[in-house]
């Protein structure tokens, strides 16, 4: 380690300071990820909100709190994963820009730094520090998105630039995101893997419409994309020309951390409390309910409590071996397995606690309400971030060295059959 570094102890130190001077506690309880929030906002309540984020991702960085781990010629602290660690520690309790981490942090920070030129780096990283550049993944296609590697949606070189043709789905924010990273098509005939490339390109791009999708629990902060010979110049293409599949399997691992054991998120992640499923609520929702000598629902309180301490140990522990390469990076598969389990579990546990509390509930039952809508979206936690039967099959085929899934699609990839639209491809 760099004699320099400031101590960690130290480092949390002033970072308690700095916090209690700095930053509005936090609303216990009240769930922020707009995905999963009890009332839904409406649009002017979310943009509300993403401007109160900008705001506090500002203050974090004025601090010298922001990208902790990011190179500080990129605006960034240049400190260590055992730094933000114990940031992360200091800032529970504390309201931070949640909402924002996951995407702009991770995948898209990650991956810029990773792949983007010095050019790119300096140019968007450190606005994306200050709160100025939110930016989300077009990603997922509505034709699918486990397999990634069969995007359709097409880029063509036209000069020094390229035209995208195509649509994208479910990306969170997509409606009030500034920047976005895109994977599309260069080459229809190689192997699906081997025709794809990264771009970036700003949500106001000339042809880009985008749809907001509302979802069962009434949110409608995914959006859907068509994109219509939407022009992005060379220079901001992400990586070499089909080449995608390099900086997507760094792009899907950063996505994976989303679980736990990315060292460029803050606190813990984009959700700050676990709301109704923190277990001194589930406790006192017991209690209130008369349920807290009934020994059906003291399991159901053990095992959320089991449940939330396993998940922080082995966060820790696999965050820790796969900075010091003791694991492989697809070993974040384990904690995304863990956590969208996990998640989807507790949401039931509190569902079965709150029983009819959590189906029908008056206005001013906020905690009530986010039960019983968490109980409807809970699924998405084994979705969103790669689901978790993707998670099983990273985990068996690359950390266990089982036999690798049969594919039918090794051709190239515009001979491969992809249902009624493949004669349509160009
Ligand atoms: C909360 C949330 C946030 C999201 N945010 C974004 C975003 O910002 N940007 C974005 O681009 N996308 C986003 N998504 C979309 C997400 O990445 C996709 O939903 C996910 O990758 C699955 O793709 P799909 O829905 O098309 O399902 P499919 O890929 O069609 O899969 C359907 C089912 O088949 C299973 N399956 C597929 N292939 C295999 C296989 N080889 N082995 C075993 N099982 C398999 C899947 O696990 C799934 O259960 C988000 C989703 C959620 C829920």
């Amino acid at each position: 380690m760099n004699a320099d570094l400031e101590d960690v102890d130290a480092f949390a130190a002033r970072a308690r300071a700095w916090l209690a001077e700095n930053m509005p506690l936090a609303d216990q309880g009240r769930e922020t990820f707009f995905l999963y929030a009890a009332t839904h906002p409406t649009d002017d309540e979310v943009l509300a909100r993403a401007a109160t984020c900008r705001q506090l991702q500002r203050r974090l960085f004025d601090g010298g709190f922001a990208g902790i781990c990011v190179p500080r010629e990129y605006g960034g602290q240049g400190l260590t994963p055992a730094h933000q660690a114990a940031f992360n520690r200091e800032i529970k309790g504390y309201d931070y820009p949640a909402e924002i981490q996951a995407s702009t942090f991770i995948p898209c920070m990650a991956v810029l730094l990773e792949f983007g030129t010095e050019e790119q780096k300096h140019r968007h990283i450190p606005g994306m520090l200050r709160g100025e550049e939110i930016w989300v993944q077009l990603l997922s296609e509505p034709g699918g998105g486990s397999d990634a590697a069969g995007a359709v949606t097409t880029a063509t070189r036209h000069g020094d630039q390229w035209l995208l043709n195509g649509s994208k789905i479910w990306t969170t924010s997509g409606w009030w995101g500034d920047w976005a990273l895109c994977l599309a098509r260069t080459n229809w005939d190689v192997e699906k893997h081997r025709g794809l490339t990264v771009f970036s390109l700003p949500m106001s791009a000339p042809g880009l419409a985008i749809r907001q999708v509302e979802l069962v629990n009434g949110s409608k902060d995914f959006c859907q994309e068509f994109l219509t010979d939407v022009a992005v110049p060379d220079a901001d293409r992400i990586g070499d020309v089909d080449a995608g599949w390099s900086v997507m399997t760094r792009w899907l691992h950063h996505e994976r951390t989303i679980s736990g054991g990315s060292p460029y998120i803050t606190g813990g992640g984009n959700r700050p409390s676990d709301g109704p499923y923190e277990i001194t609520v589930l406790v006192t929702a017991a209690r209130r309910l008369g349920l807290i000598d009934d020994s059906h629902t003291r399991g159901l309180l053990g095992e959320a409590r089991a449940d939330a301490l396993v998940q922080r140990a082995l966060v820790e522990s696999v965050t820790r071996k796969m900075a010091t390469g003791a694991l492989p990076h697809h070993a974040a598969a384990m904690l995304r397995l863990f956590g969208g389990t996990t998640n989807a579990r507790r949401a039931a546990i509190a569902t079965e606690v709150y029983g009819e509390a959590g189906v029908v509930w008056a206005p001013d039952e906020e905690t009530n309400a986010q039960v019983g809508l968490g109980y409807l979206i809970r699924q998405a936690s084994c979705i969103g971030g790669g689901t978790t039967e993707m998670a099983r099959n990273v985990i068996a085929e690359r950390l266990l060295d089982m036999p690798r899934e049969r594919r039918a699609d090794t051709d190239a990839f515009r001979d491969v059959p992809r249902g009624p639209r493949a004669s349509s491809t160009p």
